[in-house]
């Protein structure tokens, strides 16, 4: 009996592993027939200053047109670009259609100037020997100026360093592009590995954010990742704000831009200029005004 279950047990194991490789063949399928087609293209979602209580910048986040089943977010893209290699040209397209919005907002809308863009880079990318090339032919293309972009390495990819990707890191801060660590706190980095990390931000994972409220841990750990932040000269923004309790802890923190639902969840490339260009106009958003 205990075999017969063993065996049977084993049987399904089989096929979900099988269903699953099924799956993310089909998917890597349609991610490159979608590419040609345009498939892909970046959602904003607004990053706000605590300093100024107003719009400072956007981070761009992928999504999918997909023909037949719609609307796409990152959880069904990423881990099946990841393990094909596909990610390579999808950051590219979203680092390039980005940075092209970004740079129309710029020279259409006063005082746009000083929004910042922040685009993801998958840590594979960071050891491509021609990523720093690649990336200074989308600057030159779409004429974003380099202290506009920040680029976001996740906290984990900081830690896996070499020769290629310290010459990548070293070509981009050249060319004055800044660098974001994403996610920090889920990974195990060291203090040094984020002391030697060239990055001018940090960006305290959502997880944290969201428990800081209920939880005495994650409120300590978001004060802690704040300084050590500023210790090392670095700004600080939280990820996944969603209340005004989680807003006003993080101001009495000190914590410099904030990002979550509370304010916007991300958009499209129109409802992002409009706010671009209700900021050139003058209006701040009333979630920051009244803390
Ligand atoms: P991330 O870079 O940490 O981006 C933040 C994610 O948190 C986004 O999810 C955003 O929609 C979500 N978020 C922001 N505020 C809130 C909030 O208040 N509540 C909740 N529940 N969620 C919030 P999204 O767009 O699904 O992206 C997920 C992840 O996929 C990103 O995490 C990033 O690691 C990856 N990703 C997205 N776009 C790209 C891309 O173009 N290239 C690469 N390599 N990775 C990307
Ligand atoms: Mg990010
Ligand atoms: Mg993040
Ligand atoms: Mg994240």
């Amino acid at each position: 009996k205990a075999k017969e279950q063993g065996v049977n047990k084993f049987k399904v194991f089989n096929k979900t592993m099988h269903e699953k490789a099924l799956q993310s063949l089909l998917i890597e399928t349609e991610i490159r027939q979608g590419i040609p087609e345009n498939e892909f293209f970046p959602y904003f979602q607004p990053v706000y200053s605590m300093q100024n209580r107003n719009l400072a910048g956007f981070e761009a986040l992928v999504r999918w047109n997909h023909p037949e089943r719609g609307f796409l977010t990152p959880d069904q893209i990423i881990p099946v670009a990841e393990e094909t290699g596909l990610i390579v040209e999808l950051d590219r397209i979203i680092l390039f259609e980005a940075c092209r919005f970004m740079s129309a907002w710029i020279r259409l809308y006063p005082n746009a100037n000083d929004l910042f863009l922040t685009v993801n880079l998958s840590p594979s990318q960071l050891s491509k020997p021609d990523l720093a090339e690649a990336i200074e032919t989308i600057v030159q293309e779409t004429k974003i100026p380099a202290d506009n972009l920040k680029l976001e390495i996740t906290e984990s990819a900081i830690m896996e360093r070499n020769a290629a990707s310290s010459l990548n890191l070293k070509k981009i801060g050249e060319m004055g592009i800044r660098l974001a660590v994403d996610d920090f706190g889920t990974g195990y980095s060291s203090l040094a590995q984020l002391q030697r990390f060239p990055a001018s931000t940090v960006k305290i994972d959502r997880s944290f954010v969201s428990h800081m409220a209920s939880d005495h841990e994650s409120l300590e750990i978001v004060r802690a990742v704040n300084a050590l932040g500023h210790s090392l000269s670095m700004d600080v923004i939280a990820e996944g704000v969603e209340t005004r309790e989680q807003l006003i802890l993080l101001k009495d923190i000190g914590c410099d831009y904030v990002q979550g639902y509370y304010f916007d969840k991300p958009q499209t490339n129109e409802d992002a200029e409009k706010l671009v260009k209700m900021r050139s106009e003058g209006f701040c958003p009333p979630g920051l005004t009244t803390i």
